[in-house]
C-alpha cells in the first residue's frame, strides 16, 4: 500500500483556503523572526480523493468485531451494540465538563449512582467505585484497599498475596505495584486451586488471595466457598478478578462466592468497545467492611439531590482524575438497561453454550488438556501440531489468511502451545460452524502441507512481523527518508 506521503504531485491540492486577511508586510512585524517558517513543510500534496482513499484504506486494514469473528480468549470481544454509542453521544453526557457545579450535572451523577446500584446487584457486592480506567487499575485499587484495611486494623504485617499460576499476568503485576509480596501457587490436575497447597500457606502474613472464577482456563472453581472460608479464617481477604463476567451474569455472583472485593471490565462483559488502547473502565466493588476504603469521591443521594462525597477519612484517595472514563460507563449502563436481568442471564447461557460447542467440535483435532465442561472459554493445546513442526503461532497466523482474528495464544502459561478461545454469546451458529471448519482445515494442512501453515500469513498486507522488535523498538510514525 502506498502511503499518503508517497502520493500526489507538486501543486496538487484538495482544499481552497481564503486569501490571507493580514497584509504580508505586517507579518514580519507581528511574528517574532524565530517563529517564522522560511521553507515550506514537506507535506504531501494530494487531491481530496487521494486523501479520502488513503484514510479509508487505512481503516480497512483494521480488524475488529464489526469485521468478523474475534475469539480472543479472556478479552471478550463481543459485539458492541451501536445504540450505546448514540446514548453516550447525547449532548447531556457528551458536552458536560468535570468542573461544572453539581447542580448542573445531576443527570450524570444519577447515572453514576445508578450504575453503582446495578453493578452491586449484578455482582452481589455492596458498593462500587467507577474511577478505575481499566481492569488492571481496578486490581491495583482493590489491592490498595486490602492493604489499607489490614493497616487500619493494626495488621500491617499482612503483606502476602496468593496468586494461582493460571492467573492473568496483570494480577501479579498489580500486587507488585501495590507493594505486596506475591506467592504463586500451582493449579492441580483439574486446573483449579490445590486446597492442600493453599492450606499450607495460610498464616499471619496473609493479606489475601486473588482469584479469577471461572479461571483463565474457563473452569469454574467449585471449591470457592471452602477457599473463601479458609482464607477468611486465616485473616485474609478474597479479591476476584472479574474481568470476564460473561459466564456468570445472572446465574451466580462473586458476592455469593465469598469475595470481599472485585473488579469488572465494562469494556469486556458490558459491551463497551475496546482494543487498540481505547478507553476502558474497571469499576471496583466491595462488601460493606471495605466500603470506607473506596476511592473518593463517591456519589451520594440526599433529599433528592446527588452530590460528591469527599469526606471519607479512610479512603485510599483518588485513583483517576474526575469520575473515570465516564462515556464508557454510559455505554455499559445503556447495555445493562437494554438487556435487563433476563437478558444478562441469557448472555451467560449463550456464552457458555457457544464455548462448549466449539470445544466439543475441536477437541478431536487439537489436544484439550482439561477435558471438562467449560464456562465462557476453553484452552486447547497445539502440542500435537508442534510435534509436526508447526507451532501455535503458525496456526494463529494461518487463521489470518482465512479472515479471522486468532485466539489468544501462549496463555495461560500453564498450557504448552496454548490456544485460548472465547466465542462470546453474540455469534451465530453459522459463524461458529465456519470457524470450526477452518480450524479443522488448518489441522489437516498441518498434516498434509505444513510449510503452507509455517509461512502464513499469505494474504495479509504485511507478512510475519518481528513481534519482539515491534514491542521494543516501535516505529510509530512515517519518516521522510533523508
Ligand atoms: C483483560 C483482563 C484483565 C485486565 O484488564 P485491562 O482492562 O486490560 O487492564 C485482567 N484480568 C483478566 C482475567 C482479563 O481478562
Amino acid at each position: 500500500m502506498k502511503l499518503i506521503f508517497e502520493q500526489g504531485a507538486p501543486g496538487r491540492t484538495g482544499i481552497r483556503l481564503p486569501d490571507a486577511d493580514v497584509p504580508e508586510q505586517d507579518i514580519e512585524q507581528l511574528i517574532p523572526p524565530e517563529y517564522l517558517r522560511r521553507n515550506s513543510p514537506r507535506l504531501p500534496e494530494v487531491s481530496e480523493v487521494e486523501a479520502v482513499r488513503h484514510f479509508v484504506g487505512l481503516s480497512q486494514l483494521n480488524y475488529g468485531v464489526d469485521n468478523g469473528f474475534y475469539p480472543l480468549g479472556s478479552c471478550t470481544m463481543k459485539y458492541n451494540p451501536k445504540i450505546n454509542e448514540e446514548i453516550a453521544n447525547l449532548d447531556g453526557f457528551r458536552d458536560v465538563h468535570p468542573y461544572q457545579s453539581e447542580s448542573t450535572v445531576q443527570g450524570c451523577l444519577e447515572l453514576l449512582y445508578q450504575m453503582d446500584r446495578y453493578l452491586s446487584e449484578i455482582t452481589g457486592m455492596s458498593k462500587f467505585s467507577l474511577q478505575p480506567a481499566a481492569g488492571a487499575q481496578g486490581e491495583l485499587t482493590g489491592l490498595m484497599m486490602i492493604k489499607a484495611y489490614h493497616e487500619h486494623r493494626s495488621e500491617g504485617h499482612r503483606t502476602r498475596i496468593i496468586v494461582p499460576d493460571s492467573s492473568h499476568g496483570t494480577n501479579p503485576a498489580s500486587a507488585q505495584m501495590a507493594g505486596l509480596e506475591i506467592l504463586e501457587i500451582k493449579s492441580n490436575q483439574r486446573g483449579r486451586i490445590d486446597l492442600d497447597e493453599l492450606k499450607e500457606n495460610l498464616d499471619e502474613r496473609l493479606a489475601g488471595i486473588m482469584l479469577t472464577n471461572p479461571n483463565t482456563l474457563g473452569l469454574f472453581e467449585y471449591d470457592i466457598r471452602e477457599i473463601a472460608d479458609l482464607v477468611h479464617q486465616a485473616g485474609g481477604l478474597l479479591y476476584n478478578d472479574g474481568a470476564n463476567a460473561n459466564a456468570i451474569l445472572g446465574i451466580t455472583t462473586p458476592g455469593a462466592m465469598g469475595f470481599d472485593v472485585i473488579h469488572l471490565n465494562l469494556h469486556k462483559s458490558f459491551a463497551a468497545p475496546h482494543g487498540g488502547g481505547g478507553p476502558g473502565s474497571g469499576p471496583v466493588g466491595v462488601k460493606e467492611h471495605l466500603a470506607p476504603f473506596l476511592p473518593k469521591p463517591v456519589v451520594k443521594l440526599k433529599e433528592g439531590r446527588y452530590y460528591l462525597d469527599y469526606d471519607r477519612p479512610l479512603s485510599i484517595g483518588r485513583v483517576k482524575a474526575f469520575y473515570g472514563n465516564f462515556s464508557v460507563v454510559v455505554k455499559a449502563c445503556a447495555y445493562i438497561l437494554a438487556m435487563g436481568p433476563k437478558g444478562l442471564r441469557q448472555v451467560a447461557e449463550d456464552a457458555v453454550l457457544n464455548a462448549n460447542y466449539l470445544m466439543q467440535r475441536l477437541k478431536g483435532s487439537y489436544e484439550l488438556p482439561y477435558n471438562q465442561v467449560c464456562k465462557h472459554e476453553f484452552v486447547l493445546s497445539g502440542r500435537r501440531q508442534k510435534e509436526r513442526g508447526v507451532s501455535t503461532e503458525d496456526i494463529a497466523k494461518r487463521l489470518l489468511d482465512y479472515g479471522y482474528h486468532p485466539p489468544t495464544i501462549y496463555f495461560p502459561l500453564i498450557v504448552k502451545e496454548a490456544l485460548m478461545i472465547e466465542p462470546t454469546e453474540t455469534e451465530s451458529l453459522d459463524t461458529l460452524d465456519k470457524f470450526i471448519e477452518t480450524m479443522l482445515k488448518i489441522a489437516r494442512e498441518v498434516e498434509q502441507e505444513p510449510e503452507t501453515v509455517k509461512k502464513a500469513p499469505h494474504t495479509t498486507v504485511v507478512g510475519r512481523l518481528d513481534g519482539v522488535k515491534a514491542a521494543r523498538k516501535p516505529v510509530l510514525r512515517w519518516k521522510l527518508e533523508a
